[in-house]
């Protein structure tokens, strides 16, 4: 007991002024060798990019993390803390209290910092974790968690008990340059910061997959800018805008992103009168692709990105992508090639289009469609069916006519 004493409450000491912080911890970036300043660097850069809307915040780094540091006294730390969650290349956030002083100053401010957690009256179980980066420091960590635990149980002891299997929230500490209190880690993107993947061009149609396969490339570092083929009267500027909203909801992840609009009316027309009817839609995606191939070549994209998932319709079939993919150089990436679309719905529900993706806007691509189209097509049957149609005529008159929208 006389240990437990010694951090009671009515202890005469001052609370020491305390700092609101936003701690990041890197994924994967901390396995890279030697080019890891460079992703270090491209990370900060987008964290501070992402922040510059909410508010001033100083974007640090040292010991294998990053920091954001909010420079005016109102930041609304909810919001930075939601936007750099959203930013690839970090594990976990914590928002943090950081002061001075030594173990009698940490738990008077545990007992402060519990005060907020604990204000309605609730009863929890908790556990404390400590690290020591400051081996000068005159306790060890289990020394640092029991004090800390037991300065809590003094204060509060009709509301806390402690539960180390199975605690309703972990109190951390850590005791660095300054000594660090938290006890809130939300989980963030992982992957890798965008802007280290080079560029992908992105097809992005209004339906559930194409947006979160572009999550899907970003989360691997590809900056990335999209194509929307806009087939007015037949797809409404509804369909457009939901597009452009689109593409707007994966700006948190992805950052800016430019989006090309092609007006494919005249094109989708002539495919419509001078190709076989089932074979509108794989001549439609061939010219496709071959637009937005010339278009990621002039902006630097090297690569295609669609939301394509093998065997989900009919132009999804193995013979369907052999004759989309044969018509470009470029690779096309396809990230939801092999996923079911339950757990694509998932992860376009935890990311944030789902509910824009299903407004029930047409798509050119099911204006047009056959009732049978051919789902196993060879590489002669996509060439037959192209025959009467000027191809590069075609190409050049989407690439001309082409409206740009920064978001
Ligand atoms: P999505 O949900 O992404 O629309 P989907 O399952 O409906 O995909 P399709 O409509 O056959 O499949 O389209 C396959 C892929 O082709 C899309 O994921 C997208 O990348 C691209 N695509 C289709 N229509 C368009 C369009 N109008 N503009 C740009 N890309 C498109
Ligand atoms: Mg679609």
């Amino acid at each position: 007991m006389e240990d437990i004493n010694k951090h009671g409450i009515d202890k005469p000491l001052e609370l020491a002024a305390t700092e609101e912080l936003i701690l990041i911890r890197l994924g994967e970036i901390a396995l890279k060798g030697m080019n890891r300043g460079k992703f270090e660097g491209q990370l900060m850069r987008n964290i501070r990019n992402r922040l510059r809307n909410i508010g001033k915040f100083e974007v640090n780094h040292s010991q294998s993390r990053v920091w954001a540091i909010p420079l005016d006294e109102d930041a609304d730390m909810a919001a930075a803390l939601d936007a750099i969650s959203k930013v690839f290349g970090i594990v976990s956030v914590s928002p943090v209290r950081s002061f001075h002083g030594d173990i009698d100053q940490i738990c008077l401010q545990a007992v402060e910092y519990a005060r907020l957690l604990l204000a309605d009256g609730r009863k929890m179980s908790f556990k404390v974790e400590s690290r020591r980066g400051d081996k000068n420091f005159p306790l060890k960590s289990p020394e640092i968690c029991r004090e800390v635990g037991a300065a809590l149980l003094l204060a509060y002891p009709e509301q806390l008990t402690v539960d180390v299997n199975n605690p309703d929230f972990v109190f951390y500490v850590e005791v660095r340059d300054l000594n660090y209190i938290y006890h809130t880690v939300i989980k963030a993107q992982k992957g890798l910061p965008v802007g280290m993947g080079g560029r992908g061009m992105l097809l992005l149609s209004g339906g559930i997959d194409s947006p979160v396969a572009g999550y899907m490339m970003s989360s691997r570092g590809m900056q990335i800018e999209a194509i929307y083929f806009h087939a007015f009267p037949f797809t409404s500027n509804q369909a457009k805008e939901k597009v452009i909203e689109l593409a707007r909801l994966l700006t948190p992840y992805a950052g800016s992103i430019r989006l090309h609009v092609v007006n494919f009316t005249d094109i989708q027309l002539k495919i419509r009168d001078d190709s076989p009817t089932d074979m509108i839609t794989i001549v439609m995606r061939r010219i496709m692709m071959r637009i937005a191939e010339r278009l990621a070549i002039s902006r630097g994209c090297k690569a295609l990105i669609t939301g394509e998932s093998l065997g989900q319709v009919a132009s999804q079939t193995l013979e369907g992508l052999v004759t989309t993919d044969h018509v470009v150089a470029c690779p096309v990436f396809r990230p939801l090639i092999g996923m079911d679309k339950d757990d694509t719905v998932q992860l376009a529900r935890k990311i944030g289009t789902f509910e824009t993706s299903i407004l029930p806007y047409e798509d050119c691509c099911t204006v047009f469609v056959a009732k049978h189209p051919k789902t196993h097509p060879s590489l002669a049957h996509a060439e037959e069916a192209e025959a009467a149609l000027d191809i590069e005529a075609l190409v050049e008159q989407g690439l001309n006519d082409i409206e740009v929208i920064d978001l």
